[in-house]
């Protein structure tokens, strides 16, 4: 098999992991209804089994046989889809994402990727796929193939390169349960595009937060300052905007959010191969995505959030 789709998906079928490319970030990819399989990733990205992963299809068919929607999640599912949102739901009876992956609970979160290759790949398969970011718990997430392969490269049986990730920020996370819909992790698809299409959102109900939203999280090894432009001998600082900081280590020079997503993760990961004594993280606006690109590095220097 020269093709590393069909490949890719031989190794789901076998119950291997594979390295899955979204537009998101880099997936650490397994076959949603094989709890070995399952078993896996969470070993692999020594992730607490107490975080449930998401089950990536190829389509909103697909979707509604893994979890039962309803007006609003289709709404959701017709806007945003394919694309960086995962909708929570409850869980459909015998659709095919183990107990493991949903960490025992009663709904399960599922998304359509963007990335065709996700796409394909899921399709060849025919399953629903978990793939959580293809880094060990806790460090930043990987945007580019080689980045993927550094991390989780030695628990795969085949890896598929996709190219840098587009989005780079892991997709908004919303639950649509008790005719509610709750933001529960901001990320690409902002608040704003959730709420023109839904109405304005509730408090994620007591027990329906996700379990998963530690606040040590997206962590390179050396300590992340943020909202300050001054960095000491010995730091790097990623600047943002005209004139903060080195060009080479801006995470947007003219100040654009999208940007600044995409090279997020990918700079905190080279910061940190030149060992500095600290990353200094210059302030980013808050509106849009910069609300996401906020919640991970607060959680990148460890402030609760
Ligand atoms: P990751 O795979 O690391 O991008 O994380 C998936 C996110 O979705 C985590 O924050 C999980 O806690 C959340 N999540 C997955 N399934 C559920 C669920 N059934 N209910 C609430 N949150 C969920
Ligand atoms: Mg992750």
């Amino acid at each position: 098999m020269s093709d590393p789709t069909a490949r890719a998906a031989a190794a789901l079928k076998a119950g291997d992991l594979i390295i899955l490319p979204t537009e998101t970030v880099y997936g650490l990819g397994a076959d949603a209804a094989n709890a070995e399989a399952v078993a896996k990733v969470f070993e692999a990205k020594d992730r607490p089994r107490f975080n449930p992963l998401i089950a990536h299809v190829a389509d909103a068919a697909q979707a509604e046989r893994v979890a039962v929607f309803d007006a609003t999640a289709r709404g959701l599912a017709e806007a945003f889809w394919p694309g960086p949102l995962t909708i929570v739901a409850p869980a459909r009876e015998g659709g095919g994402v183990c107990e493991l992956a949903r960490a025992g609970l009663d709904s399960v979160a599922v998304r359509v990727p963007g990335h065709a290759k996700a796409r394909a790949v899921i399709a060849a398969f025919g399953g629903a796929v978990v793939a959580p970011s293809a880094n060990r718990s806790g460090r930043p997430s990987p945007t580019t193939f080689a980045d993927a392969v550094e991390e989780t490269g030695h628990a795969v049986a085949e890896a598929v390169d996709g190219g840098p990730c587009a989005v780079g920020l892991e997709s908004t996370v919303v639950s649509v349960l008790d005719g509610k819909v709750a933001l529960l992790r901001p990320g690409a698809v902002t608040r704003a595009e959730i709420e023109a299409v839904v109405g304005s959102l509730s408090e994620a109900g007591e027990g329906r937060r996700s379990p998963g939203r530690v606040a040590l999280h997206y962590a390179p090894d050396a300590p992340v300052r943020i909202e300050t432009a001054e960095a000491g001998p010995g730091e790097i600082l990623l600047g943002f905007g005209p004139g903060v900081g080195e060009a080479r280590w801006s995470l947007s020079p003219t100040g654009d959010l999208r940007e600044a997503a995409a090279n997020l993760f990918r700079l905190l990961r080279e910061a940190d191969r030149e060992r500095p004594s600290a990353i200094v993280v210059a302030p980013v606006p808050r509106e849009g995505l910069g609300e996401a690109i906020h919640d991970r590095l607060r959680r990148a220097a460890g402030h609760v959030g």
